[in-house]
């Protein structure tokens, strides 16, 4: 038997997961993409002319200056903030470098997004999957709370993190998505471990919020969001390495209630009104899956995978098109 600390709070502090109030900050650039902008002004002694590079790097030639006084109205700046990407009165873009000596920037905060977090399961009703010893409402809550949660609340990129239990108590799947909606995430992932009556089934599938209920931008930022995951996921298990849980592609999965309700088939992703994937990291009914989730450094590697798999759907421009996409009907 394996033993998870579990939050000493027995239900839900619903205030405290009660979204506060007032407009949505403004989100710039692309859907999902962080973007920051802001207004620098170019400081410095008569003649100084700050030189623009064609990159984010000194290396090459410059190939455009801004004299003292002079200032960009809008900006892009890179993740660490060290190059500011301006463009010029020719229209041509070019990025400096934000000397505090030379640059004042004033810059509100960026668009911060949030998430929210859906450990499958919990209580004593709703265990999930049990096999090997293992029992699924307590693997997911591992992966997804005390492994996946500090790092997504380190990242500085991402403004609130949202759980739908923080702890082991029943959760309906109406509260779920209830508080999932009243969170307004950028995503929603719904954190699983699968089982099946046959034990030679094992591997990797993510689901992803896809019917006619979705809109198309959003059932394709949860298709891009589902595959990014499963791709993570598989870095993940790769790197681990072990033949006891090779890697095995169950597929980035579009299931539906039927061929004529096409809807989404789970709950999470139908009555989530944005972004929303389900990811069944591995079987619990599959030995050689279950013997590597005993692992308490293994479930950390799976977490990581996980927030690879947020970061790069909300931060980078990764297309997520690269999976074996398959459409399941019901059960
Ligand atoms: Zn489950």
């Amino acid at each position: 038997m394996l033993y998870w600390p579990v939050s000493p709070m027995g239900f839900p502090n619903r205030p405290q997961h009660m979204p506060s109030q007032g407009a949505d900050p403004p989100q710039a650039g692309q859907p999902g993409t962080l973007v920051y902008t802001g207004i620098a002004t170019i400081r410095g002694a008569a003649g100084f002319r700050m030189p623009v590079y064609e990159s984010p790097s000194a290396e090459g030639a410059a190939i455009g200056y801004l004299v003292v006084g002079g200032y960009v109205p809008h900006f892009i700046a890179t993740d660490d903030h060290a190059w500011l990407q301006v463009t010029l009165h020719n229209g041509n873009q070019g990025w400096i470098r934000n000397d505090p000596a030379h640059v004042t920037v004033w810059m509100p905060e960026p668009a911060k997004v949030r998430v929210c977090i859906d450990p499958g399961h919990g209580g004593p009703e709703d265990t999930g999957a049990a096999a090997s010893g293992l029992v699924e409402k307590d693997v997911n809550f591992d992966i997804a709370y005390w492994k996946l949660r500090p790092l997504l609340l380190a990242d500085k990129r991402i403004d609130r993190v949202w759980y739908t239990r923080n702890g082991d108590y029943d959760v309906s799947l109406r509260y779920r998505w209830d508080l999932a909606n009243a969170s307004g995430p950028a995503l929603f992932l719904s954190v699983h471990q699968n089982g099946n009556p046959d034990p030679n089934m094992r591997g990797t599938e993510t689901y992803y919020k896809c019917g006619t209920e979705g809109t198309p931008s959003i059932n394709a930022m949860s298709k891009r969001a589902a595959c990014l995951t499963q791709l993570a996921l598989r870095d993940q298990i790769n790197r681990w390495g072990s033949p006891t849980c090779p890697w095995v592609d169950q597929g980035v999965i579009c299931r539906l209630v039927s061929e004529t309700d096409r809807r989404s088939y789970y709950y999470v992703l139908q009555n989530t009104n944005f972004p929303a994937i389900l990811a069944e990291c591995l079987y619990l009914t599959n030995p050689g899956d279950a013997a590597c989730l005993k692992s308490d450094r293994f479930r950390q590697f799976l977490a990581e995978g996980l927030y690879k798999g947020i970061t790069d759907t909300l931060f980078t421009a990764a297309p997520g098109d690269t999976c074996s996409f398959r459409t399941l009907y019901g059960l």
